[in-house]
């Protein structure tokens, strides 16, 4: 079924993926997107962004089709800091002026759907890239495990939006650049039928912790919390037991999460590195968080993986096709469009 030529094969299904073989899929014959995940698979990485995130799901053309996930858009914030406690209004500057936050349990097939709906784009779910076949001209081809028998197959070019923890990106010789370690521990978990309103989030600033609660769907909230590592240690408790805890101590969210669900279970991530990779080689290009990952603090991870989609999409349209496209100078432009959110990031990663 996916032996031959691929113009393009992208790792990884999530939002940098799927948002890139939609968008690249105008410019080639055929796509595979290969993703290890199962579809069933609770995803702790929440995806809220503000009014540049709207814009980058619309320089996309993604954006109807994430507002159609149905989650409700906010228009302001209740903010906590200490006990001070102020209600905020987002400017109005145009119609992308509200934030929003999509569970990935939504947001990712959704997107995915997209790509596959472009009719050029074939899905392969779960399925791993294992190996990368290189020669002196850059990348050749890949290996890729289905259904426990691996398959060698040609490509103009790779696409690893694989994660930060990519392992492919060791494979083509992106080593990481620059690297910050994170002290925040972040954690998630979905909740039901919260007395909460669904056009406002909240936000709890205390010592070395914040407290978001984002309602994200039909009745239901993302309440995160980043907690400092030197608070877990202090505390000497599981992070997630100090989650539950720290969640029904909030004098907002705690009332509301006794009277509605919880329905999943807390994740998250923890000892996190922020981290730059080059952007492109020779038949290869990073997109998403195995590129460029910020650390989840300041919540701008989507945004970064739209903008490098879309960076890599107006090079490809440039040329017309996939397999013509100059991809040199990509990590420079990428990183002069992201030099505001990784300096705002690494000052609250890395204070001093
Ligand atoms: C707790 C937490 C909260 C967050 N909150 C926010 C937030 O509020 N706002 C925000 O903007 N960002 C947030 N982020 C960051 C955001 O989730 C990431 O920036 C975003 O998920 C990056 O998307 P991606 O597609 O690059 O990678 P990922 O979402 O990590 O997807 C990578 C995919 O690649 C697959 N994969 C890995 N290896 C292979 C392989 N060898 N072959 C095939 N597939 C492979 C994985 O299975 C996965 O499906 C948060 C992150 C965390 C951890």
């Amino acid at each position: 079924m996916i032996a031959g030529h691929w113009d393009l094969v992208v790792a990884g299904g999530r939002i940098a993926g799927a948002a890139t073989a939609w968008a690249l899929a105008p410019y080639a014959e055929r796509i595979l997107v290969v993703d290890a995940s199962r579809p069933t698979a609770f995803w702790p990485q929440q995806s809220t962004w503000d009014r540049t995130g709207n814009l980058a799901w619309a320089e996309l053309g993604l954006l109807d089709t994430v507002l159609a996930c149905g989650a409700p858009r906010t228009y302001g914030d209740t903010y906590r800091v200490g006990d001070e406690v102020v209600e905020r209004v987002y400017p109005l500057e145009d119609e992308y002026s509200y934030r929003m936050s999509v569970s990935r349990e939504v947001l990712d097939p959704a997107l995915l759907a997209a790509a596959r709906g472009r009719g050029n784009v074939t899905v392969l779910r779960p399925a791993q890239l294992r190996d990368i076949a290189l020669d002196a001209g850059g990348v050749r081809g890949v290996t890729v495990r289905h259904a426990g028998v691996d398959r060698e197959i040609t490509c103009d070019l790779l696409v690893l939006a694989d994660g930060r923890l990519s392992r492919n990106a060791e494979r083509v010789g992106a080593a990481a650049y620059r690297v910050v370690d994170s002290p925040w521990f972040a954690l998630l978990a979905y909740y039901e039928n919260l007395p909460l309103p669904t056009d406002r989030s909240y936000f709890s600033l205390q010592d070395r912790s914040v407290l978001i609660s984002t309602p994200c769907g039909d009745k239901q909230w993302c309440v995160a919390l980043d907690l400092h590592q030197s608070l877990i240690d202090e505390a000497g408790e599981h992070p997630a037991r100090m989650y539950d805890r720290m969640v029904r101590a909030d004098p907002h969210v705690g009332p509301a999460v006794e009277a509605g669900r919880r329905a999943t279970s807390v994740g998250g991530a923890g000892r996190m590195r922020m981290l730059r990779r080059p952007m492109s080689g020779p038949g290869w290009c990073l997109v998403g968080d195995a590129g460029y990952h910020l650390d989840p603090v300041t919540a701008q991870g989507t945004r970064a993986a739209l903008l490098t989609a879309r960076i890599l999409r107006d090079r490809v349209a440039a040329a017309g096709r996939v397999g013509a496209a100059d991809l040199t100078g990509l990590t420079e432009e990428r990183d002069a469009a992201l030099e505001d959110d990784w300096a705002y990031t690494e000052q609250i990663v890395a204070p001093g």
